[in-house]
């Protein structure tokens, strides 16, 4: 359409809304880096989606030719249609399956990639004149081989972490080759797709869809447990790339802007998650790393040597003698939804004059953030919850610590036995505190399946039960 007519008014315009909405969306993921922010960080993100869409239906009218009316209506169907489904999950979810419902939709921004791609070809999309058809294709291409395998490995991801699949890495012979060899086949098959005529070039994106299928349910399956923090990170970065490779095929600036910085966050993130688990990412994305034994805490019990086992009294009377604690909690706490008892025995003990403060691994429970966000739910104060690195090295002088539902952040076994499958893993040093009480239901394994030596030191004593039960029990006796 050409510039100065009304439809070429609607096109600047939306393309000004654009770049508001781009700079809203960088604003809001600068506000999501802190807690304390985030909260402004979701309303900015909220106003830039909404300015999107606005600008996109504008678009969508003037390119479909269509009254705007309409455009609307079918967007707004649409809209109702996933909010409805969006809003239902979200509201039946648990905290503790949000892990795999975040895998989940990732394999929907996918699907949607893939789907993005053939509704391209087989409408022409886009393109202009010979020389755009061939970038066109080179689009549609590699924006459907990413949405493929970010779809199957999405999947795989969810499986594995709904413990509907092992959590052990699939360790399949000659597997780095076989990726290698997914990966040539894909790209082999590009010539021939710029090449086809027509119809006939469904042919090659057809074949290489199901190979890119393949490779993305295979990627993740070759994943062990213990690395699966960094699958969660890569495929938010993938679905990021995904959608930005949408953006190219639509034509959509914003969805090109808004899909890279995802892709690049999700990126940085995976990298941060390597570092905290002082892995590469090459050796992980290259698998067969991890779980030796079965899916998720199925492990076998606590490392060689004798527990010893307390009670809700012995802890009580522990923490009114101390007068330095620490609360390590992990994935447990979020399964027992013991966040709230927790912030209020830190809030009494506190009101005792007891020094209390939370050390945070890096990956401890399902999630990036996983604990951040249960403790800020439960209004624990900001300044009392530190990173990993902030109080290991305060450990030694504390006198109580109290891991809560954590279990493969704090094994010792991280960095004092080579052979385990969590060697080198930087973890919480608990054991170097006065005493340590862990609060757990049985002897199980944590998420890796690897056992815990932590359970047989001197100074470790086992609370069995659910822990929010017993951190209430512990308030009372108080
Ligand atoms: P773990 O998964 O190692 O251990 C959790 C412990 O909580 C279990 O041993 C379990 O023992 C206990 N538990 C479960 N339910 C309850 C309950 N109701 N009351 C009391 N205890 C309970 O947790 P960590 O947080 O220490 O480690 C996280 C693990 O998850 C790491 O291996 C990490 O790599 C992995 N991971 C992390 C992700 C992330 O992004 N943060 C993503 C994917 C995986 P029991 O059954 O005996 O009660």
């Amino acid at each position: 359409m050409a510039p100065g007519t009304d439809a070429g008014t609607a096109t600047a315009f939306a393309q000004a809304v654009y770049v508001v909405a781009a700079l809203l969306f960088v604003l809001s993921l600068a506000g999501l880096a802190r807690p304390t922010t985030a909260r402004r960080g979701v309303t900015l993100g909220i106003v830039g989606m909404a300015l999107a869409l606005g600008a996109t239906v504008l678009l969508a009218a003037e390119r479909s030719e269509r009254p705007v009316g309409v455009t609307l209506g079918l967007a707004l169907a649409a809209l109702v249609l996933g909010g409805a489904v969006g809003a239902w999950r979200a509201r039946r979810v648990a905290m503790t399956e949000l892990p795999q419902l975040i895998a989940i939709l990732h394999s929907s921004v996918g699907l949607a990639a893939v789907a993005v791609g053939y509704n391209s070809l087989l409408t022409g999309g886009l393109a202009g004149g010979p020389d755009d058809e061939a970038v066109h294709r080179v689009e549609v291409f590699l924006g459907v081989l990413v949405g493929a395998v970010t779809l199957t490995g999405s999947v795989v991801a969810y499986l594995k972490l709904a413990a509907r699949m092992s959590s052990a890495p699939l360790v399949l012979p000659r597997r780095n080759a076989l990726n290698l060899a997914a990966v040539a086949v894909a790209l082999g098959l590009l010539p021939w797709f710029l090449a086809a005529d027509g119809p006939a070039a469904l042919v090659p994106l057809l074949l290489m869809t199901v190979v890119a299928l393949a490779l993305g349910a295979h990627l993740v399956a070759a994943i062990g447990g213990g690395d699966m923090p960094v699958v969660v990170s890569m495929l938010n970065s993938y679905s990021g790339w995904a959608a930005a490779a949408a953006g190219f095929m639509l034509g959509n600036d914003l969805l090109i802007v808004t899909g890279a910085l995802v892709g690049a966050s999700g990126a940085i993130l995976s990298y941060l998650m390597c570092r905290a688990m002082n892995r590469s990412f090459v050796s992980v994305v290259l698998g067969g790393f991890g779980a030796p034994t079965g899916g998720p805490g199925a492990g076998p019990a606590a490392g060689a040597g004798e527990h010893r086992e307390v009670q809700v009294e012995d802890v009580a009377r522990m923490l009114r003698g101390a007068r330095s604690v620490v609360v390590t909690p992990g994935y447990g706490m979020a399964v027992a939804q013991a966040q709230y008892p927790v912030a209020e025995l830190v809030a009494r003990l506190r009101a005792r004059g007891v020094a209390v403060r939370f050390g945070v691994h890096p990956v401890a429970g399902r999630l990036p953030g996983h604990m951040n966000v249960l403790l800020a739910e439960a209004k624990v104060p900001y300044d009392i919850v530190l990173e990993m690195d902030e109080i290991n090295d305060d450990l030694a002088g504390t006198d109580v610590v109290l891991v809560i539902g954590a279990n493969d952040t704090v094994n010792p076994a991280a960095m004092e036995d080579p052979r385990s499958p969590i060697a080198g893993m930087p973890v919480l040093r608990v054991w170097e505190a006065g005493q340590v009480v862990i609060f757990k239901r049985s002897m199980a394994a944590g998420y890796a399946g690897v056992p815990n030596p932590l359970f047989a030191r001197e100074n470790a004593a086992m609370l069995f039960g659910d822990a929010k039960e017993q951190v209430e029990k512990i308030v009372q006796a108080l």
